[in-house]
């Protein structure tokens, strides 16, 4: 399989600014390494009807075009099911059965770092798990034994971030996003991940993850957010933010692509054409500020 990168929406909502920003630098990320671009809808949770086609029509108007077929993370589940098998059947995994509530309130194991699950389920009897699932059925977790690991990412350097008991599917029988990414990305050759930075602190979970499952750990690139003029996330309600209310405004697609290149010091005019200029080195590390229009 020839190595790619990819874009990879959650179908929330429409794409804003920042998103397409991202799609943009992913897209030129994996075309000047000679890799394939794919696109994987992660449809898993959240999924909003009408959303997946606009976003896929707001990725043309700008000029991102993808390899073969749109993957949908809800026609991949015998994948991720298998996955959580080979890690159940190594004692990786264990059900969990607590409430987000009773996670909250539970005294935080020694050592633990902030946010970490308490490991409250890790060790309960066979008895004590049918008790439990009697009332409520069992999340699935990992069993790790790391507190953390480390990444190397192309834009941050060496990244360390904790590694807990996290979440592979939950207790309603979602696959969780930490899985399912790390699972297809192997699945599809993605062996380029360009995200937004917020996606930054999960990334040493995923990459243990792929050490368990005996997957290569892709190369990473998280890439800047965009902020509104306050210095916040830029988000929905900072006024024209999606191609569909920005092109109410009389800005084309063809305009906010050339927009988004030149946030990056790329020359507009097509996406091909700003390939020739891109270097990774290029990006600017701080957050880029949306202008408005
Ligand atoms: N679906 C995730 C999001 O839209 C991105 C996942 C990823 O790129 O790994 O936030």
């Amino acid at each position: 399989m020839t190595s790619a990168g990819r874009f990879a929406p959650s179908p929330s909502g429409e794409l804003h600014v920042g998103n397409l920003r991202t799609a943009v630098l992913a897209w030129l990320f994996a075309r000047s390494t000679g890799r394939r671009f794919l696109l994987r809808v992660e449809d898993l949770d959240r999924a909003r009807a009408g959303a997946e086609a606009a976003q896929l029509r707001d990725l043309v108007a700008i000029g991102v075009s993808w390899d073969g077929g749109v993957v949908r993370q809800t026609d991949r589940e015998p994948l991720y099911t298998a996955a959580i098998s080979r890690l159940e059947s190594a004692g990786l995994s264990y059900e969990c059965f607590c409430t987000r509530r009773e996670i909250q309130e539970a005294p935080s194991a020694p050592h633990a770092p902030q946010g970490a699950y308490p490991g409250t389920c890790r060790n309960l009897s066979a008895a004590e798990r049918d008790a439990k699932r009697a009332v409520r059925p069992a999340a699935i977790r990992l069993r790790a034994d790391v507190a953390e690991a480390t990444v190397d990412d192309v834009l941050h350097g060496s990244y360390t971030g904790v590694v807990d008991d996290f979440v592979l599917r939950r207790n309603d029988g979602v696959t969780a996003y930490n899985l399912a990414v790390v699972v297809d990305d192997a699945a599809q050759g993605v062996d380029q991940v360009v995200r937004g930075d917020d996606l930054l602190p999960s990334t040493p979970r995923q990459a243990y993850l792929a050490s368990l499952l005996n997957i290569p750990v892709p190369e990473y690139a998280h890439v800047p957010l965009i902020l509104n003029a306050d210095g916040i996330r830029l988000a929905k309600r900072d006024g024209a933010v999606t191609l569909a209310e920005l092109g109410r405004a009389g800005v084309s697609g063809e305009d906010v692509r050339d927009i988004l290149l030149s946030s990056v010091g790329l020359p507009a005019g097509s996406l091909d054409h700003a390939l020739a200029a891109f270097r990774p080195a290029m990006l600017p590390l701080q957050p880029w500020v949306w202008p408005g229009v």
